[in-house]
């Protein structure tokens, strides 16, 4: 009997939903348990670190309440736990007419289906109106001096050295730009980290008129009390530009030693160059399915991804929960059977670190804050992290 050949899998990065499926087939080949979709498949992961850092635990390591081994997830060995072959290189392209992924060690890989879990780059073109019409190098240029928070593992060296800037330093100002949940969480852990070296360091966020405009009012004025309570300088207005040491804004400039961007996300470089349909400036379009607009043999989830049915926020949560619906949907897809729809919950649990082993959690409409829902949110996240491990 002529024996079909291989088909061939290939995970592109290594975000919350592919960290999902590696455990999933891991604890699978554990127990023997292996899906008959796979039998006759090869699985690859390219990524660009064979680690991936937790976005979640990266304020408390910030803040100092973690080691940076506490907050990795050793993706190489997870892969090699699920039978699944690890390549470290960046993605530069894919061209789904050929399914071909090229990587900028110069190779191609070929697949039979793709899942694309490669998140987003931080969206610097507020800091400059005129971000889209530079040339490449004034954009290098730019982004030598911003600090953008993705990604993450080049954020932790940046840090670092603004860390040891600031120990050389009599007064070291550090100004955060960002609106969002991430952008509070980090100006609360880089002014608890500075504050411990000097209590002159000042740390100011940069966030426009529409802070936390996502959440409920009642979630809004509980973190901008923790922002007072640190003593951050708030400033409402967009930053403009970041030039010559000083930070501009639509109002004022001033001067500062460093700025980091935490101002949302925007598709992946590689996106611009892919035949895969993007919206929204390169973000790969999906269905409800996770499932590309253009080529059904390529799945996507997570930041990387804009669903085109209906609003689901770019967030870890999301990543998660549509990555594992994702996952069955390939082996679904490899078995030619139906696939199944990513209905997001209406109401997600968030969990804001305020710098100092205290949060501040939200559900809906209902928020409340402590020391215990900090521990809470360190427990969720350790068991998270460690179960990578496992
Ligand atoms: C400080 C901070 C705190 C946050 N806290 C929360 C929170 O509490 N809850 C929440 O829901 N969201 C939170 N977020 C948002 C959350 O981090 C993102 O939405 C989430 O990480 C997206 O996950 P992902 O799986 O799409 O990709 P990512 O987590 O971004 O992972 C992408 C992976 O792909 C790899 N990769 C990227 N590009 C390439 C390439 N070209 N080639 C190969 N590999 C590549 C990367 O190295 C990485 O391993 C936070 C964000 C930040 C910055």
């Amino acid at each position: 009997m002529k024996r079909m050949s291989k088909k061939t899998l290939l995970l592109a990065g290594a975000g919350h939903a592919h960290i999902g499926l590696l455990r999933r087939l891991s604890a699978d080949r554990s127990k023997n348990n292996a899906s008959n979709a796979l039998i006759d498949t090869d699985i690859h992961l390219i990524s660009e670190q064979p680690h991936t850092l937790y976005s979640g635990m990266l304020p408390g390591w910030m803040a100092g309440h973690y080691q940076l081994d506490e907050i990795s997830i050793d993706t190489k060995s997870l892969c090699l736990r699920a039978g699944v072959r690890f390549i470290q290189q960046s993605i530069i392209n894919i061209t789904a007419a050929s399914n071909t992924v090229e990587t900028s060690g110069n190779e191609r890989f070929d697949y039979d289906v793709l899942s694309l879990n490669t998140g987003a780059d931080t969206d610097l073109r507020g800091l400059s109106q005129a971000y889209d019409d530079m040339s490449n190098d004034t954009r290098d240029d730019m982004s030598n001096d911003v600090i953008a928070i993705r990604p993450l593992s080049t954020f932790t060296l940046q840090w670092q050295q603004i860390l040891a800037d600031a120990r050389q330093s009599e007064q070291y100002r550090l100004a955060v730009v960002g609106a969002g949940a991430a952008a509070t969480e980090l100006v609360m852990a880089a002014q608890v980290a500075l504050q411990k070296i000097n209590n002159n360091h000042q740390v100011t966020l940069v966030c426009g008129e529409n802070l936390l405009s996502g959440f409920v009012p009642s979630f809004r004025q509980r973190v901008i009390k923790q922002l007072h309570r640190h003593s951050i300088t708030i400033i409402e207005a967009r930053a403009t530009a970041y030039r010559d040491g000083k930070l501009s804004t639509s109002n004022d400039s001033f001067p500062v030693d460093a700025v980091i961007a935490a101002t949302g996300v925007r598709g992946a470089a590689w996106t611009v160059s892919t035949d895969l349909e993007t919206v929204d400036n390169g973000f790969v379009a999906v269905n409800s399915q996770q499932q590309s607009v253009s080529h059904p043999n390529v799945f996507a989830v997570g930041d990387v991804a804009t669903r085109v049915d209906q609003y689901v926020a770019h967030s870890g949560v999301h990543a998660v929960h549509g990555g594992a619906i994702e996952a069955g949907n390939i082996l679904a897809y490899l078995q030619s059977k139906m696939l199944t729809e990513y209905q997001p919950k209406t109401h997600t649990l968030y969990l804001l670190s305020c710098g100092d082993k205290y949060a501040i959690g939200s559900w809906g409409s209902v928020s409340l804050q402590g020391r215990w829902v900090w521990y809470l949110k360190r427990q969720i996240d350790k068991r998270f992290v460690t179960s990578c491990a496992a």
